[in-house]
This record gives C-alpha cells, sequence and structure tokens, in this order.
C-alpha cells in the first residue's frame, strides 16, 4: 500500500459511514492467527471476525475450494440449478441432524428468513388466525440489523431512530423458563434464542435452560430456533451450542464461520415438515446458494466433519478458562468462557473494554469490546496452545501495568 496506516484512516474519515468504531489499526495481509498492518506490524487476531473466522486467515483447504470454484462457475442464481448446491446442503443437513436447507448470504437475513417460515408454518400449519403470530425473543439478544431485527432489540443505540417497528414480537428475560412459559400463548409461532449470547457478553444460560426451552417449545406447539451464527460450527467444543445439552431444534441459523472467511454465506436449517411451508416465488436471493457460497461451506463442513477443530476449540478451552482464572482479581472482575470464547469483565477503575482493546493492540493482540468493561475473546480455533498463552500474557500485561 502506498498510504501509510495513518492516512488510510484519515481518509476513511469523509467517504465511509461512521457506523464502527473500528481501533486504529489497519490490516493488510493474514494467515492463520495472526494479522499484520499496512507497515508490517504483526498482531495475533483473538476476535477472528467476530468468529467468522474460525478456521483461521485463508485457511489452505478453503482458499483451495474457492479457486477451484472460481475457475469453474460463480454465480447462476437460483432461476437455474448449480452443480455445487446438492452436496452443500446435504452436507450440512448431515452435520446438523436436521433435513433441509435454505441457503442465504448474511446472518440477518438467515435470521428474516427464520422469521418469515415461523410465521408461515405457524398460518398453515399450526392454524395461527391471520396475521396474529407472535414469535418470543430474549432480551439482550443479538440477531442483526435489519429494520425488522432491531425491532425487538432491548439494545436502545441498535434502536432509536429507526422506527416504525415491525410487531409481532414479545421479549422475556433470557435464562427464565418461567417467563418463557408465561409468555407462551396460543398465537406463539416459535422461540428464537442465542443459545450462548454473543454480543451481549457471552452469557451462557444454566444448564437445563436449553433442554427446558425445548421441552416447552414441544408442549405447548411452537417452534424452537436456535440462532447459531455465532455460537456455531465448533466455537464451543462442540459443533453446535445446543449439543452441550443434547438438544436438536427445529431450526438452527448458521452464518459467520459457514463462510469460511471468504465469502457471506449463512443458512436455516430445519426439519422437512417446517422449511417445506416456503413454496416458488414466496422467498430467495440472487446471491443465496450460489456455486462460490456452496464450494466454500461444503469447505467448511469438511472440515468440521472430521472434528479436529471442536476439539482444538474444548482442549484450547481448558487453556484459555485457566488463563482467566488466574487473572481474577487482578484486573479480571470475572468471566464466562465456553470452548474458544469468552466474555471478561475488565475492573472499571483499570478501564472502559475499548480501553483495554486499544492498550492490547499495542501489545499486538487484537480484541473488541461488547458492552462497558466487557470483553470478548474469540481467536480462530486454529490458534496454537502458544499463541493463546503469549494473548493471555498480554492482558495480564495490560491490566498489571495499567
Ligand atoms: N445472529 C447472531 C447471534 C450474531 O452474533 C450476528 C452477528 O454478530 C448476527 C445474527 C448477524 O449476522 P450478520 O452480521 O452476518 O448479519
Amino acid at each position: 500500500s502506498l498510504r501509510s496506516s495513518a492516512e488510510l484512516i484519515r481518509a476513511e474519515e469523509p467517504v465511509l459511514a461512521h457506523n464502527y468504531h473500528p481501533l486504529p489499526v489497519v490490516v493488510a495481509r493474514a494467515e492463520g492467527a495472526w494479522v499484520e498492518d499496512v507497515e508490517g506490524r504483526r498482531y495475533l487476531d483473538m476476535l477472528a471476525g467476530y468468529s467468522a473466522l474460525n478456521f483461521g486467515h485463508r485457511h489452505p483447504a478453503l482458499i483451495e475450494a474457492a479457486h477451484r470454484q472460481l475457475d469453474q462457475l460463480t454465480l447462476t442464481s437460483r432461476a437455474f440449478h448449480n452443480d455445487r448446491l446438492a452436496q452443500f446442503a446435504e452436507s450440512l443437513a448431515e452435520l446438523t441432524g436436521l433435513d433441509m436447507v435454505l441457503p442465504m448470504n448474511t446472518g440477518a437475513e438467515a435470521v428474516e428468513s427464520a422469521i418469515k417460515v415461523a410465521r408461515k408454518w405457524a398460518y398453515e400449519v399450526k392454524g395461527v388466525a391471520p396475521d396474529q403470530a407472535t414469535i418470543i425473543v430474549a432480551a439482550d439478544n443479538f440477531h442483526g440489523r435489519t429494520t425488522t431485527i432491531v425491532s425487538f432489540s432491548t439494545d436502545e443505540t441498535a434502536r432509536a431512530g429507526f422506527g416504525p417497528f415491525t410487531p409481532g414480537f414479545r421479549v422475556v428475560p433470557y435464562n427464565d423458563l418461567a417467563a418463557l412459559e408465561a409468555a407462551i400463548d396460543e398465537t406463539t409461532a416459535a422461540v428464537l434464542i442465542e443459545p450462548i449470547q454473543g454480543e451481549a457478553g457471552v452469557v451462557i444460560p444454566d444448564d437445563g435452560y436449553l433442554r427446558g426451552v425445548r421441552e416447552l417449545t414441544r408442549r405447548t406447539g411452537c417452534l424452537f430456533i436456535a440462532d447459531e451464527i455465532q455460537s456455531g460450527l465448533g466455537r464451543t467444543g462442540r459443533t453446535l451450542a445446543v449439543e452441550h445439552e443434547d438438544v436438536v431444534p427445529d431450526m438452527i441459523l448458521l452464518g459467520k464461520a459457514l463462510g469460511g472467511g471468504i465469502v457471506p454465506v449463512s443458512a436455516v436449517v430445519a426439519r422437512r415438515d417446517v422449511l417445506q411451508v416456503l413454496r416458488p416465488g414466496e422467498h430467495g436471493s440472487t446471491f443465496g446458494g450460489n456455486p462460490l457460497s456452496a464450494a466454500v461451506g461444503s469447505a467448511v463442513v469438511e472440515l468440521l466433519e472430521t472434528g479436529e477443530y471442536q476439539r482444538r476449540a474444548a482442549e484450547l478451552g481448558i487453556v484459555l478458562r485457566g488463563g482467566l482464572t488466574a487473572l481474577v482479581g487482578k484486573g479480571v472482575q470475572g468471566f464466562r468462557a465456553r470452548g474458544l470464547w469468552a466474555g471478561v469483565d475488565i475492573d472499571p477503575a483499570i478501564g472502559t473494554g475499548r480501553d483495554i482493546s486499544e492498550r492490547l493492540m499495542r501489545e499486538g493482540v487484537l480484541v473488541k469490546d461488547t458492552h462497558g468493561s466487557t470483553i470478548r475473546l474469540a481467536p480462530p480455533l486454529t490458534i496454537t496452545g502458544e499463541e493463546l498463552r503469549t494473548a493471555l500474557g498480554s492482558l495480564e500485561k495490560v491490566l498489571t501495568e495499567g
């Protein structure tokens, strides 16, 4: 690059919408768990694209699948079939234990699609009166940024100024089965929750909550939709976070890592009797299910079929937990962790999450704050134990040296 990091950051200011507040680092190259800025400084990536880079930057098998497909066919639209989509859907259904796949592109699109499917299912199968279907969601949820999705957000920053909002949602406290049961009635199409709330700060529900949601939705005849867009695909030490409670939802939403950090790929994966409510013309996407996405998505599923990444997340998760436990009382007030994923509450006297993120950046470690004094650690699942210990060492340094 001909321009320095500082020049590139200044150049963005007048021409780029200010909907993000990035750390002042300009990444130009990356491999595995490492990124390199314009000046050649190297950083350990402990955010991994909000879990879109579970397999690290430019995983060789994923890059090869993308290259191979780029030389064959990139887009047909769903007006025609393409020769990659059947295998992608078959392998994803097999991986998740469900039947059918609706391929989309971004996470928010998968959520929107699931809402439409749940509503249609409620009218056609459950017999809810026209336009009366409700969907129950949890407080402090994060499911994306579209107008309908922010309609049921409880984060004022995400909502303010964007009304009027889409009706048909009820918000209950997370991790509260009694409140959920009280909110379900004959209009309920579905319960939509994150098995672990990522953006809320890696909030892990009590053991039994997901099983309870499964039993409650089955008993009352509504759908359980698990948004695994951030929690899924190896992050927690299992393929899906719901597996920690041996639960199979009616619909699973996947995104982020499904595209291997190369292309946006998301999917609604569901039982056949649910997803079959969609008929030709009722839903779609120009790019959804394109052959490049299908090829990369299939390669991602192949990586997960080996079990290696889930195993790494579980084993290195023990290192992560150990490192964080040692910091409790030394700048860390508390943390929540599962697999290679942690929300770490920093003593506010030491700094905001943003302050800590900036100090870690200067130590060569990239993280992102979630809210207040909480930072999220979510390294690529390909990170080595030594690299992980380096990052934890940098966190200790930043916390103890101020
Ligand atoms: N759902 C969850 C649980 C997420 O964490 C996110 C993104 O952070 C989304 C949905 C939205 O995904 P996207 O940004 O690809 O629209």
